[in-house]
């Protein structure tokens, strides 16, 4: 599977994990996140377990359980990360702290290795029982201005790891253990993100029933006040009767978030009775669809207002698109302002460079063709899979503070 990404990323990337991981051979890791699909942190996971068990470690993926209310309170906890205050209650915190026992209770963690993935596992390292084990929290959101009280209780999980692993600079904080910058990545040959025909992607256009005889404006999006679906909305509307194209805005079912389904319903409102306006609920297992949807498209957006890193960017990116982006978060480690891509900070910004794009065609296609070399050198699963293994490195030789390959 590995030497499959020689052609992509080049045979030194390659070489180099191997060294690498030839120097781990055996090690036993285990990443616990909250979910097996849907998200960012699941669509890595998924091809990052298979590529460590080739490479000769001993990988597994545990998700934490929990009931409807342990995700209220966590999706809590994630708006106050965002630096939005939450209304907690100590029968909230409570219920973290039970279902978190309750997981402990039902799960090893013995390994050598543990990667904890964002706020929802933090608290298993209460069981945690031995140094020799290395546990590192892998924050992919954006805790640039936390909330005080939650980013207060979930330090004192976070500080009894050996390190912290973040996506962007600009989230590091004052603490006392290391802290690491390893932005996350796409996987080239995924259903996802690889090579599809024009013939392939027409099929599933038409099968998806979305019209392609006037220019397609996307943003794949799940339905979340923070990727802003509503200021993309408000902005397409501005430039509509200017321009020929159509805003096509897709995302989850959201059946399982209130908050994502009262954003679908206020999206679809505003669209009532906009021929050019398309919404479309994809089940979390789309990936093809994704895939050719991101391919039929004209101009990609992510507008959004918080971000851990925005995967969808590089997605589009790899795809040779020009993409309109938020500057916030890792977006900007992934866009160059008009060079590989467009950084907004505000919706008449957005409307502005929607239009030029649509009509500076050659212009849009430099952007996007810079935007697919930058991705190639930086943010495919090779080089995410070459820090994790480092890091690992780092953490089993002990004292050193720089590692001999
Ligand atoms: N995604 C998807 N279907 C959707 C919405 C999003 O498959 O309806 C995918 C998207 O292609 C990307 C991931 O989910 O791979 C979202 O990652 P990102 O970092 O952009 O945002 P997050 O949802 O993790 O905040």
């Amino acid at each position: 599977m590995l030497e499959e990404y020689r052609k992509i990323a080049g045979s030194n990337a390659i070489d180099e994990i191997q060294l690498i991981a030839d120097r781990l051979k055996g090690k036993t890791v285990l990443h616990v996140n909250s979910t097996a699909v849907g998200g960012g942190v699941a669509e890595i996971l998924n091809r990052m377990i298979p590529m460590m068990t080739e490479l000769g470690l001993k990988p597994k993926w545990e998700l934490i359980k929990g009931g409807d209310d342990f995700y209220a309170v966590t999706k809590k906890f994630h708006n106050a990360l965002h630096g939005h205050e939450q209304d907690l209650t100590p029968k909230d915190y409570q219920v973290y702290k039970d279902t978190l026992k309750m997981n402990m209770e039902g799960m090893s963690l013995d390994y050598d290795m543990l990667f904890i993935h964002d706020p929802q596992p933090a608290a298993l390292i209460e069981k945690r029982n031995s140094s020799k084990n290395k546990w590192i929290w892998r924050c992919h959101i954006d805790i640039s201005h936390p909330a005080e009280e939650v980013w207060d209780f979930l330090k004192q999980y976070v500080l009894k790891h050996d390190a912290m692993i973040i996506s962007a600079p600009n989230f590091s904080q004052k603490i006392p253990i290391p802290q690491m910058l390893v932005p996350p990545s796409i996987d080239p040959l995924s259903d996802k993100n690889k090579e599809l025909s024009d013939e392939e992607v027409k099929k599933i256009m038409a099968r998806l029933q979305i019209p392609t005889d006037k220019p397609l404006i996307t943003q794949v999006s799940r339905f979340d006040r923070l990727k802003d679906p509503v200021g993309v909305l408000e902005a397409f509307k501005k430039i509509q009767h200017y321009v020929t194209a159509r805003l096509l805005l897709v995302g989850g079912p959201a059946d399982d978030d209130p908050e994502g389904a009262a954003v679908l319903a206020e999206v679809r409102q505003m669209a009532d009775g906009n021929p050019d306006i398309i919404i479309l609920c994809l089940p979390p297992t789309s990936n093809i669809e994704i895939n050719a949807i991101q391919r039929a498209s004209s101009v990609i957006l992510q507008k959004s207002l918080k971000e851990g890193f925005g995967l969808t960017v590089s997605e589009a990116l790899w795809k040779g698109k020009p993409v309109i982006a938020g500057a916030v978060g890792g977006i900007p480690l992934q866009i160059t302002h008009k060079y590989s891509g467009i950084l907004v900070r505000s919706i008449d910004g957005t409307a502005y460079w929607m239009k030029r794009l649509v009509h500076e065609p050659e212009y849009a296609r430099r952007l996007g063709e810079n935007g697919r070399e930058h991705v190639r050198e930086n943010f495919l699963l090779t080089r995410h899979l070459r820090d994790y293994l480092l890091i690992c490195l780092y953490l089993e030789s002990g004292k050193e503070t720089f590692i001999r390959l």
